[in-house]
């Protein structure tokens, strides 16, 4: 019921796309007399969550925030949802988020922008923003979204909460609406550490409905969650602190934490990334091409919309598309036709494929020699709602720091800091070896 208020006196801010009201409420109170007779209930028992709009709840809508699944039930439940109800958490709704996960401001959605709490003029952050929002108000204990370029860390830090991106391939991706899936990854949004590893301890690991995952075992996170850390070797990106791209408060923020783990014992060393100009246009043209094939699937004839003025195949097909998807799925699906076509896949598609190893080697070599790399999560602050409409470029720019981790594969995680001389909210983001979230969850705890 608190949340349920909360998600009112909130809900100008565009989080959520459904809330599950009345069943949240039943399956509360179901938990309650299970308790009340003394049964044995899970570890996440009367959690209350909210999960992206891309994850299938079964006998639940899910639109991916696009018109064309406007309406469409899902099926079946996600793997990640089915272990989170396996331990009892209440799913109190599905969170807005940019249309298809594409985007970093959640503007590109089909129910409208969601706004920051800390300023309603300013952006969530994207595309996970409804998730980042509503943990941000209070709307939810904990929320659920997915990254795929920094989906879960940026939004989290224009809103002040903490994101993870898991291991590629420690999550499952069965029941998630895919984007582009050799990158796509399922994390939790939180406001502390603990939650986040129990979150990700419960979706974690392998599961015969999705042929990418590691079978390996799945650490007890929460368990290890120790203050005290050795002295630990920290890489920052040098260019972090050089780029004229980065906001000052950003990166008197970056130099701050530089000096404080300093002061507390840890080494903490420039690296230079001489990859960092590639790793946008890399990403986006890896990412633009799998999805061109991903979203192949919304025809007008399997989900969804279909156009009421469609006539015979051909233009089932063109009309549901064209009225189905938006400006920014539009430019990705023809942008990522493009770099798969003929006779420029090779100049395209198979360069960039090149380069996403040269750059995961080098991430990885990093990370043979120091422990974390440490950067901004996001280049600035919250920006104000509206800008993206000019030149969807600039946008795409703010993922300069959160995608190497996602061309790498390996996992990373946004930290909220402090909030900037205009009170948005500030955060920094730690990258470590694959299949390390341990590490990487402890020294967040004992970093914040
Ligand atoms: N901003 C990035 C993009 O638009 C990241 C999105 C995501 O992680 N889903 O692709």
């Amino acid at each position: 019921q608190h949340y349920l208020q909360q998600i009112e006196k909130y809900a100008h801010l565009n989080a959520f796309n459904e809330v599950f009201g009345q069943e949240a409420l039943g399956l509360a109170e179901q938990l309650d007399n299970r308790m009340q007779a003394g049964e044995p209930t899970g570890r996440l028992a009367g959690l209350v969550i909210g999960i992206k709009d891309n994850i299938c709840y079964k006998g639940h809508q899910v639109t991916a925030s696009s018109k064309i699944l406007d309406g469409f039930t899902s099926i079946y439940s996600a793997t990640i949802v089915e272990r989170l109800l396996a331990e009892d958490v209440i799913i109190i709704g599905r969170c807005n988020c940019d249309e298809f996960a594409m985007g970093a401001s959640n503007e590109s959605s089909y129910y409208g922008a969601v706004k920051n709490q800390a300023d309603e003029s300013r952006v969530a952050g994207g595309s996970s923003g409804g998730s980042a929002v509503a943990v941000q108000a209070g709307m939810c204990h904990a929320t659920i979204g997915t990254d795929t370029g920094g989906s879960v860390r940026q939004p989290a830090s224009f809103c002040g909460v903490i994101g993870l991106k898991p291991t590629y391939g420690r999550v499952s991706r069965h029941g998630i609406i895919a984007y582009a899936s050799s990158f796509d990854q399922v994390g939790p949004v939180t406001q502390s550490v603990e939650d986040a590893a129990l979150l990700l301890e419960v979706m974690a690991g392998p599961d015969d409905y999705d042929g990418t995952l590691a079978q390996v075992s799945v650490p007890a996170y929460s368990q290890e969650l120790n203050t005290q850390v050795a002295p630990q070797k920290i890489a920052y990106l040098k260019e972090a602190l050089e780029s004229e791209g980065v906001d000052a408060e950003v990166k008197e923020t970056l130099r701050k934490a530089i000096d404080q783990l300093k002061a507390a014992g840890h080494t903490v060393e420039p690296v230079s990334f001489e990859y960092l100009d590639y790793v946008v246009p890399t990403y986006y043209v890896l990412t633009m091409a799998e999805a061109s094939s991903n979203l192949a699937r919304y025809d007008g004839v399997h989900y969804g919309y279909r156009s009421p003025n469609a006539v015979d195949l051909v233009t089932t097909y063109k009309r549901s598309r064209s009225e189905g998807f938006g400006k920014e799925v539009k430019r990705r699906i023809m942008l990522g036709t493009f770099v798969l076509s003929a006779g420029y896949y090779d100049a395209y598609y198979a360069k960039a494929q090149k380069v996403r190893r040269l750059i995961k080697e080098r991430t990885d070599e990093i990370l043979q020699h120091y422990n974390f790399i440490l950067s901004p999560t996001a280049p600035e602050p919250a920006f104000k709602i509206g800008r993206q409409e000019k030149d969807p470029v600039v946008t795409y720019l703010e993922d300069i720091f959160t995608v190497q981790a996602s061309l790498a594969g390996v996992p990373a995680i946004s930290l909220p800091v402090q909030n900037n001389s205009a009170g948005l909210p500030l955060g920094l983001q730690f990258i470590t070896k694959a299949f390390a979230e341990a590490e990487l969850l402890e020294f967040s705890k004992y970093f914040l």
